[in-house]
């Protein structure tokens, strides 16, 4: 009995795996070793990738594909740590606020989604929009629409007019009081709340506003906005569902206040003291730069009109000192998460913070690594993506030169393979 179930099993696996893709790679990122590899063949079959052979090997069924990435460079599919799919920057968004529906942000995301995937992130975390995330990736998840594996923070967590207070800079007869449903905490008994709705409504993990930000309607866009209680208390909390907690930060304090808080990755971190870097490597927390964002608000800021008044002198301030302070974290031997906070700048450019981590001093096959291996661990994926492995699932993509040589290629990915699925060819 046990050897026909055998039987039909094998059968089974044989009949899913009829038709196979080969993939012929010039040059393969070996993320694990750190190593560019030449003249390996990927076997795919299904979601998964089956080996990786040496040199060119030849399918032996008809019906197998081949695909030429001779002259390319390979590598598993990118993870960006720090995205919001659901919008992009424009002159306007301000106003739209009060004018989109969720229709309307729906629509727009499918865009940003598929751009996302089409310039080779094939995973993202999503730090927080209105609960339309939630939405895009189950319609993703189920192949309906085209865009990365994405796990998001649905409603990101704020304090009363903290970054991510919904009804910062509205008048007071439309401001409201937005308590934890909405994503506004203060105090513990909100903090556990506003974790437990998360949950409810369908998020993956959580993201909390440790101190104030550069394009949200408020004066300051660094002083420390909760307590360290609040932070624990939502830590803990996150706990009991499998969640990990994201800290947006800029400045000092509140940066300290999230790591004693438990929190596992503080976004941006612009004015990190070397203090804080050693409570990082402490408390293995991890920094996701952003310094694509950085650099793109500064350089918006002095455009009139581009954002309210209120926000272009903290642009101006803040936006450039992340690349130093980057490369100040790196050189401490702070955990590096790549990730970008797309949607701040053009979604698809997400490419271009490779050459600006590199120009800080890290070296490009760190920067890969971190886009992968790294980030695959911080998700609890690391079974499953961020190498191209045998088991492993075969999210794979391609760019036309060495990017270990020539950083910028990063930015035009000519390859992209998501599940064994090829979108761009
Ligand atoms: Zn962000």
């Amino acid at each position: 009995m046990k050897t026909i179930l055998r039987i039909l099993v094998f059968m089974s696996a044989l009949s899913i795996s009829a038709q196979s893709t080969y993939l012929h790679c010039g040059k393969l990122i070996d993320t694990k070793s750190g190593k560019v590899l030449s003249e390996k063949t990927i076997v795919v079959s299904g979601k998964k990738i089956i080996s990786v052979e040496n040199g060119y090997i030849t399918p032996n069924n008809a019906e197998d594909i081949t695909v030429d990435l001779k002259s390319k460079t390979v590598m598993p599919g990118l993870i960006d740590m720090h995205v919001h799919i659901e919008g992009e920057t424009n002159p306007k968004s301000y106003l739209e606020d009060y004018t989109l529906n969720d229709a309307d942000i729906a629509f727009n995301s499918v865009k940003y989604a598929k751009v996302t995937l089409m310039s080779g992130f094939t995973t993202v975390r999503d730090l927080g929009g209105s609960g339309v995330n939630v939405a895009l990736r189950n319609a993703i998840n189920a192949g309906k629409i085209e865009g990365p594996r994405i796990f998001t923070a649905e409603k990101a967590l704020a304090t009363t007019g903290g970054h991510a207070d919904p009804t910062n800079g509205a008048k007071k007869s439309i401001m409201g009081n937005p308590g934890p449903k909405e994503g506004v905490v203060n105090g513990v008994e909100d903090a556990k709340k506003a974790v437990r709705q998360r949950y409810k409504n369908g998020a993956d993990l959580i993201k909390i506003t440790a101190t104030g930000g550069v394009l949200s309607v408020a004066k300051s866009g660094e002083n420390p906005q909760f307590t360290v209680e609040e932070i624990k208390a939502i830590c803990d909390t996150a706990k009991d569902y499998g969640f990990h907690v994201a800290a947006h930060a800029h400045g000092d304090e509140g940066m300290q206040r999230a790591i004693l808080g438990g929190v596992k990755t503080i976004e941006h971190g612009t004015l990190m003291s070397a203090e804080t870097m050693e409570l990082m490597k402490k408390h293995d927390v991890y920094l996701v730069p952003t310094i694509t964002a950085g650099k793109f608000v500064s350089e918006k800021a002095q455009i009139d009109g581009y954002y309210p008044e209120i926000i272009v002198p903290k642009a101006l301030d803040i936006g450039p000192k992340i690349q130093k302070m980057f490369g100040r974290a790196y050189k401490a031997g702070v955990g590096i998460a790549f990730g970008t906070d797309a949607a701040v700048f053009y979604h698809g450019d997400n490419g271009k913070e490779f050459g600006y981590m590199v120009e800080a001093g890290m070296p490009a096959m760190e920067t890969i690594q971190s886009a992968t291996i790294t980030n695959a661990m911080l998700l609890k994926l690391d079974e499953e993506i961020g190498q191209i492995k045998s088991g492993y699932i075969a999210d794979i993509i391609a760019v036309n030169e060495n990017p270990i040589t020539t950083i910028s290629t990063m930015e035009n990915v000519t390859f992209v393979m998501k599940e064994g699925v090829i979108y761009k060819k």
